[in-house]
């Protein structure tokens, strides 16, 4: 999708901190964090919300959540906990149309979010 910024870091056109890519998946640094680790997990192929996921591409959820998984790992913030979040759509305060889950972690969250 030519206008979408995610598409654009996926290609490479804008510069992002690329945490892990396979065939399927990048993963990056938030550009605004809202916490010590904050990385964006993104599927290859656009899609603008989990709304938007066919049943036959579901499997690319499960591969984003055990990604972010082992990212947690990697990062230390797996034994303490970390929070993943999937914004969706308009009311859930999603601003970038290409479905992304985050990864926050390395501080204690509050609970229930805003
Ligand atoms: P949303 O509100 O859609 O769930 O989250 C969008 C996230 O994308 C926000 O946390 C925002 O900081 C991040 N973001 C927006 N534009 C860019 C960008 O150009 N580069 C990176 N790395 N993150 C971005
Ligand atoms: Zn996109």
């Amino acid at each position: 999708m030519d206008s979408c910024i995610f598409c654009k870091i996926k290609n490479k056109e804008i510069p992002s901190k690329i945490v892990f890519e396979d065939e399927r998946i990048v993963a990056f640094n938030d550009a605004n964090p809202q916490a010590p680790v904050h990385i964006l997990l993104i599927p290859k192929e656009h899609f603008v919300s989990l709304n938007d996921i066919p049943e036959e591409k579901k499997d690319v959820l499960s591969h984003l959540l055990l990604k972010a998984r082992q990212i947690a790992q990697q990062q230390g913030i797996s034994k303490n906990g970390y929070r993943i979040v999937l914004n969706t759509e308009r009311d859930s305060g999603q601003e970038v149309f290409h479905i992304h889950f985050h990864l926050l972690g390395g501080r204690r969250m509050t609970w229930p979010p805003g």
